[in-house]
């Protein structure tokens, strides 16, 4: 396992009168899966979304390697929001190529990307359909294939399990650490205990805006997962 490559040090933000974070702290050490466990309103998407920069926080400071995190790692992050996001009226394929060369990705490789992600999550056939054509579970799983297109260097995913059968859930646990294994830090909230368990180096439990406890996922097993499991009932 290597450094601290990302670091959220002190981080607080608030909505108004709602403290959403109070000094939320954390790193993922190079090549970690890093599980997000807390219950609903706890902080996780707003974590998240600072780490990515399309929210800014109040104090605190999110770090790459010891910098500040700027413009150009941020571009290199794998996202994928909570409330999903893509074009629900454009083609499948389509869309996942418009995404990777938005990211600067040619045109052939671009398509090669696409075609290899949609044959990864058995969705090769749908290529041509609309979004919206297609069940909340492959949606998911396009939503998924955009975070990963530009073959990011973090990968911050929030819920990304939910609603996926166990076929893409294999796919996918698979992708994460072959990501990790190759340097990826990788963050994702879950509710799914088992895959927590099952996927994580090192899980954080996050209550009120706060990481209430954070370690290697091993003490998961002993009295620390009744802790867990309150949390994620919320
Ligand atoms: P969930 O598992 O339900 O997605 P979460 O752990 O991701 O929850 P956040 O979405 O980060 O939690 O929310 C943290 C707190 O901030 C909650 O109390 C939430 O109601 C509040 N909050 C989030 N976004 C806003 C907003 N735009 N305006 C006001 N309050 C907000």
């Amino acid at each position: 396992m290597g450094g601290k490559d990302l670091q959220i040090d002190r981080v607080s933000k608030r909505y108004g009168d709602v403290h959403a974070l109070r000094e939320m702290t954390f790193d993922v050490g190079e090549g970690g899966i890093f599980g997000f466990v807390g219950g609903n309103g706890a902080g996780k998407t707003t974590t998240m979304r600072i780490i990515l920069g399309v929210l800014a926080a109040d104090s605190g400071e999110v770090r790459w390697r010891g910098e500040p995190i700027g413009l150009e790692t941020r571009r290199d992050i794998g996202y994928m929001p909570e409330e999903r996001g893509l074009y629900p009226k454009m083609g499948v394929r389509d869309q996942l190529m418009y995404l990777a060369r938005l990211h600067g990705i040619r045109k052939r490789a671009a398509g090669a990307a696409a075609d290899e992600w949609l044959e990864r999550f058995g969705l090769t056939e749908r290529r041509r359909d609309e979004l919206d054509d297609l069940s909340l579970g492959n949606q998911q799983k396009v939503q998924l294939a955009a975070a990963l297109i530009h073959d990011p260097e973090v990968l911050v995913l929030d819920e990304p399990f939910s609603g996926l059968d166990p076929m893409a859930v294999d796919v996918m646990s698979e992708v994460l650490r072959k990501k990790a294994a190759a340097g990826v830090p990788v963050i994702f909230s879950s509710h799914q205990l088992d895959l927590v368990e099952r996927l994580c180096d090192r899980v954080g439990i996050v209550r009120a805006g706060s990481m209430v406890a954070c370690g290697p996922v091993g003490e998961l097993r002993d009295g620390s997962r009744r802790r867990f499991e309150i949390e994620i009932a919320g």
